[in-house]
């Protein structure tokens, strides 16, 4: 890696099987252009805000969960990682280089996304091996894909890596950390938890990648 640079992030979970297949280093970028009735982490839509990191220490973060806790790949959210392109574009290389699959949740469609014509937004789909696309449709929650917010977003099995397999029928998965007495919430949240986190209050910034485990106090970390 030659070029370092900082990206902004509102919060990481280094190690998850609640944003994708496997374990999963799971990062949600700070910043979304849209704005979904019902998303769940307004927090994350701002431009402004977030934790900064480097992309160096970012992938080391990356190397790390892979070595200690055997990830098999990133899943890269939002906020909206193709607002990040450049940024999620690098980490998508660097996964790769690990050995790594990546995931990559969007609020646009694929075609929105191909119709924009730009390149760094296309160099990022070429990377991913798991595209979800469209906006959270709060009124269709989707109860039967695993992973997966709302019905009207479609999965692109972009290489041969995955297909849609019986892990992919399971129930949603939501995820409880308490961590020194702080508590994090990722996946997409069933509603009757809804209540669990909503009360809890989200500490702003991102742990710092020497902690085994975020110690964020998110209110259910999922923008999908
Ligand atoms: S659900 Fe996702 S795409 Fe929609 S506003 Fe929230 S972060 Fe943006």
């Amino acid at each position: 890696m030659t070029v370092d640079f900082t990206m902004q992030i509102a919060q990481v979970v280094s190690c998850t099987e609640a944003e994708g297949p496997g374990k999963r280093f799971a990062l949600w970028f700070q910043g979304c252009p849209l704005r979904c009735p019902g998303c769940c982490n307004p927090e994350f839509l701002a431009f402004k805000g977030g934790t900064t990191k480097t992309l160096r220490e970012t992938v080391e973060w990356i190397q790390k969960a892979r070595d200690e806790s055997g990830i098999e790949g990133i899943t890269l959210l939002g906020g909206e990682p193709t607002a990040h392109a450049t940024a999620a574009i690098s980490l998508a290389k660097a996964a790769r280089e690990l050995g790594l699959s990546v995931m990559t949740f969007t609020g646009f469609t694929l075609e929105e996304l191909q119709e924009k014509g730009e390149p760094d937004v296309a160099e990022l789909i070429g990377l991913t091996d798991i595209l979800v696309d469209g906006p959270y449709v709060r009124e269709q929650p989707d109860t039967e894909r695993r992973w997966i917010g709302s019905r009207n977003q479609r999965i692109h099995f972009l290489t041969p890596r995955y297909s849609l397999d019986e892990q992919w029928r399971q129930r949603n998965t939501l995820e409880i950390r308490v961590v020194g007495g702080e508590v994090s919430v990722n996946g997409f949240p069933a509603a009757n938890a809804v209540g669990l986190w909503k009360g809890w209050k989200r500490k702003k910034s991102v742990p710092l990648p020497v902690v085994a485990e975020t110690k964020s106090a998110a209110q259910g970390a999922d923008t999908k």
